[in-house]
């Protein structure tokens, strides 16, 4: 770090996701007037949510808040904690049959007494706004998206509306799951990226990572990727979300945000830090994603065009 603190540098640009994530609403707000206007058609979402963790309802609240914003219609269903599987298929087949219905969004992780999979493979794939159907993931590796998954999604809108080549760019993605690390490889290998995908098993992951033009961090561990992990004038994708609580660690972490980051953990208890040391990564990187207002952002804003989309699609419009 000493050789990187020496440069200089006054701090990596900041890539911002409210102003592209507004303008992706605004977007989907015009077509959204005007397919009410033209056709009369108001594009509806059913938002499904079981049981009472706190941070799936925010994430509920704020999908459902994104639909009033835009003038999408949302329907928004509350389940026990203890719902069986077998009454969660039941109204996830309603909301199939619902003719009004054209995006159904069930928020994960569900409760431990139900297969996320199964419930997943019973939402029609027209209406599969999160993109998470075998079939949509199957069209999506093979080229040829129906619905891309909003969080991979957002990021690549993140990264052509801030003007990032990404053909020709080493792009390493670390993190493999179906939500994100996955998706978003498959997006930058259709954006001509080459794409390196690294996991928990990969071997000296910092000289993997140094390589990358593009590094997109989906570990879900609080900065996890150091200075010495990124290429210098890398831009850097940081999807996690992880609270921090202990004042000390937010001193070491943001740098000139620290008092402010400090002050609301006094206040609220916690502050949030992605998978990226933001600090180091100011040091070293060209770009990056802030946490919060970086990434998160964009999911919903992908959310809103997912359904304006599955609407067109399942009307032939
Ligand atoms: P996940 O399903 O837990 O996957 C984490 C991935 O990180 C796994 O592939 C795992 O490897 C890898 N990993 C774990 N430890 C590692 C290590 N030491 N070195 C290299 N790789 C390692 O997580 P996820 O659902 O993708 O979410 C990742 C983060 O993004 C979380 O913080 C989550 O909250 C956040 N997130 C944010 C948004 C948003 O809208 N901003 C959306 C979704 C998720 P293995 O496969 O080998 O176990």
């Amino acid at each position: 770090m000493t050789a990187m603190l020496a440069t200089g540098k006054k701090g990596a640009e900041i890539l911002d996701g409210r102003p592209v994530a507004d303008a992706i609403k605004q977007e989907v707000a015009a077509e959204v007037r005007e397919l009410k206007q033209a056709r009369g058609i108001t594009p509806t979402l059913a938002a499904v949510l079981v049981g009472d963790d706190p941070a799936s309802a925010v994430y509920v609240r704020n999908k459902i808040r994104a639909c009033e914003e835009v003038g999408i219609a949302s329907k928004h269903i509350a389940l026990e904690a203890g719902t069986p599987t077998e009454d969660l298929l039941a109204v996830v087949r309603g909301l199939n049959e619902d003719a009004e219905v054209d995006g159904i969004l069930v928020q994960l992780p569900l409760p431990e007494q139900i297969d996320d999979g199964v419930i997943i493979e019973a939402i029609d794939p027209q209406k599969d706004v999160d993109a998470f159907h075998p079939i949509n993931v199957g069209l999506l590796a093979m080229g040829r998206p129906r619905f891309v998954p909003c969080t991979p999604a957002g990021i690549i809108e993140l990264l052509d509306r801030h003007g990032t080549e990404i053909a020709g760019a080493n792009a390493v993605v670390v993190g493999r799951s179906q939500i994100v690390g996955r998706p978003v490889a498959s997006l930058l290998l259709q954006r001509h990226a080459t794409v390196t995908i690294c996991h928990s098993k990969t071997r000296d992951l910092p000289s993997v990572t140094q390589q990358a033009d593009i590094l997109v961090a989906a570990i879900g561990r609080p900065a996890f990727i150091r200075g010495e992990f990124i290429k210098p004038g890398a831009t850097v994708i940081d999807v996690g979300v992880n609270k921090v609580t202990d004042s000390g660690q937010a001193r070491d972490l943001f740098g000139s945000e620290a008092e402010k980051r400090i002050e609301a953990i006094k206040t609220r208890g916690y502050t949030l830090v992605g998978d990226v040391h933001p600090a180091e990564a100011d040091l070293v990187a060209g770009r990056r994603t802030p946490v919060p207002g970086g990434v998160g952002l964009l999911t919903v804003a992908m959310l809103m065009r997912n359904t304006l989309r599955a609407a067109r699609l399942r009307r032939g419009v």
